[in-house]
Order: C-alpha cells, then sequence, then structure tokens
C-alpha cells in the first residue's frame, strides 16, 4: 500500500484549521487578515456578469464545512470572483501517468459545479513553497500569482511527509472591512506517491479523486467527519470514483454565486 496507508487524500488542510490560531505556524501565509498592501491592475478578462452559471445545490442532508468566513458574522464564506477566470499554471516535473489529466478532470468538474472557470497560462518552473505570496511580480506580472499546481515529494517539500496532496486558496482582505476574497492557492500534489498509486489496477480513479479533493479545498471547501463525501478528512481505500457527493455538492453550491469585485 505503500507509506501512506490511512488513506489518499488527507492534506494541509489540517495545518491550516491550526494557523488560523497559531500565528507561527509555517503554514501562516493562510492567517485571517494578510493584506495584500499593493493591489495589481484589474484583469483584461474580468467581465461584467459570472462567467457562467453554478449547477443548483442538491437536496439532501450530506454535510459540508467551508474554509473560510467573512469576519462580519453574515455566515457568508469567503469566495473566488465568478466574474474573472482563476488562472493557473502547472509544474508537470514527475508527474505519474495520468497525472495531467486528472488535473484537466479536476479542474472541469469544478467549473462545471461552481461556475467558476479556469484559464491555464501554461507550464512553469515555480517550486512549490510555503508562504507562496499572492503576488509575485518579477515571474508573473502585475497580477494575482496564477494557482500553482505542482507535483513534488518529501524530499522537496517536507511538508509532503505523509500527505498524497496539499491544497488551499489564498485570501486577501478587500476595501470594505473585513471583507475577504480569495484570489490565489496551491495544489502540491504527492508525485512520489501518486507516481506509485499510478500503478496499481484503480490508481487512476485514485489519483482523480486526490486531486479533485485537492481542488474542493482550492475553491474553498474544508474537511467533513462524513465517509461519504470526498472531503472526508482520512477517506477509506475505497476509490471516490463518484467524485463530488451530495454534502460535497452543497458545499461547493454555498461557495459559488459569490460577488464580481471592480475595487481590484
Ligand atoms: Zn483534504
Amino acid at each position: 500500500m505503500g507509506f501512506l496507508t490511512a488513506g489518499l487524500a488527507v492534506c494541509l488542510v489540517l495545518l491550516f484549521a491550526l494557523s488560523l490560531v497559531f500565528a507561527s505556524d509555517p503554514s501562516g501565509r493562510w492567517m485571517r487578515g494578510g493584506p495584500a498592501s499593493v493591489h495589481p491592475s484589474l484583469p483584461q478578462d474580468l467581465a461584467a456578469a459570472p462567467l457562467a452559471t453554478p449547477a443548483p445545490a442538491p437536496s439532501g442532508t450530506g454535510g459540508f464545512k467551508l474554509l473560510e468566513y467573512q469576519d462580519d458574522g453574515s455566515g457568508v464564506p469567503v469566495r473566488w470572483d465568478p466574474c474573472r477566470p482563476v488562472h493557473y499554471v502547472v509544474r508537470s516535473q514527475g508527474a505519474p501517468p495520468g497525472g495531467q489529466p486528472a488535473i484537466e478532470r479536476a479542474v472541469r468538474e469544478i467549473e462545471r459545479v461552481t461556475g467558476l472557470r479556469f484559464t491555464f497560462d501554461g507550464g512553469t518552473t515555480e517550486p512549490p513553497t510555503v508562504n507562496r505570496p499572492a503576488q509575485n511580480r518579477e515571474r508573473y506580472g502585475n497580477r494575482w500569482a496564477p494557482v500553482l499546481v505542482a507535483w513534488t515529494d518529501p524530499a522537496e517539500y517536507p511538508h509532503m511527509k505523509g500527505f498524497a496532496g496539499l491544497a488551499g486558496p489564498d485570501a486577501v482582505s478587500g476595501t470594505s472591512p473585513g471583507e475577504r476574497r480569495y484570489v490565489s492557492g496551491v495544489v502540491y500534489l504527492n508525485r512520489e506517491h501518486l507516481g506509485e498509486v499510478a500503478t496499481w489496477s484503480d490508481g487512476r480513479d485514485r489519483i482523480d479523486a486526490v486531486v479533485l479533493h485537492e481542488f474542493g479545498h482550492l475553491v474553498g471547501l474544508d474537511h467533513v467527519e462524513d465517509p461519504g463525501e470526498l472531503m472526508y478528512r482520512t477517506p477509506t481505500a475505497e476509490p471516490h470514483q463518484e467524485g463530488f457527493e451530495v454534502g460535497d455538492r452543497r458545499g461547493l453550491a454555498a461557495l459559488s454565486g459569490g460577488p464580481c469585485y471592480r475595487d481590484f
């Protein structure tokens, strides 16, 4: 079974949750309230209306948890702007067989359910880092850093030890007091472990499930305790061939249809 015997789709969000409490946590880039002191220009591909319609929330009782809510107590989640594409780059070095198609499938599924649109900006040599800044003008110019999807391993990225993937969005404060929005993020995938999984008879399904789970975090889903959901914290070895389940989809619906921003 390899070194991740307890399940595949576990990830950084445990560290994420801790970072909300412990400011010294190395994953502190996800701390609440982190401001972006100089905002990039409005993107050229900003649209006047949401780029697509999200899927309706399914009925049912499946539960979900979201990573972050606005600070005003309104219960409104922190979300991505649906009027502009989510840009992403991929560092494909070391990707296992089936790895790149798994990313493409996950992106299409997230788009279909949330109504968000993703734009692939190509390959990158950017290595995965802790505390990746929301802007890197030297590498990406005057804009938010695109989401970095990177295949890595514990030797390069020690936090990956024991995880199949680590992912999360990067929120910045808006101009209204307490308002926050997602502008960037990371999806790091364990090429060492998933390279082994790729050799299993059901390896493709398992890689798909891991990658989709991580993209669920990217758009704002947290873990749930229900093993029937893809966002289960410690999933069993059963592959999630059906992808997102009812609770996951209800959570994704809650993350959809957010406001469009014009201030930056
Ligand atoms: Zn997870």
